[in-house]
């Protein structure tokens, strides 16, 4: 192929840190790997499930979230990348639930805050264009 037909690529490099604490551990076991945003179970094999914990106030310098239960739900992969990009609100009824288990508020409000102003800043950049 010419090399000008090359089709054009564009490099990307997203660090995402998963922290598999024993919290964390502990959620996806009670959710049995379910996520509790869509539903969906990935399953690796067929004695193998795959999970993630997301923290809803991050752990870490920026937002120094707690590691505890409440502030750790079960998603799946693809719902992680959403939740890390504060793709969208999570809104009431949205979290499937399960018993020994509860999300607690403020960090249900700490991630639609985040999501809020991200979409501001968003709004932003783009009236100033
Ligand atoms: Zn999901």
């Amino acid at each position: 192929m010419p090399r000008d037909e090359l089709p054009e690529r564009l490099r990307m490099e997203v660090s995402r840190l998963i922290r598999d604490t024993k919290l964390s551990r502990e959620v996806k076991a009670i959710h049995d790997n379910t996520c509790q945003i869509c539903g969906y179970r990935l399953e690796l094999s067929t004695e193998t499930t795959y999970a993630e914990g997301h923290h809803l106030q991050p752990l870490g310098q920026d937002h120094s979230g707690p590691d505890v239960k409440e502030n750790i739900i079960c998603v799946c992969p693809n719902c992680h990348v959403k939740l890390d990009f504060r793709a969208f609100r999570i809104t009431p009824g949205m979290l499937r639930l399960k018993d020994g288990h509860t999300v607690a508020q403020r960090f249900i409000d700490y991630h639609n805050n985040q999501v809020d102003q991200r979409l501001e800043a968003a709004a932003d950049s783009a009236n100033r264009r």
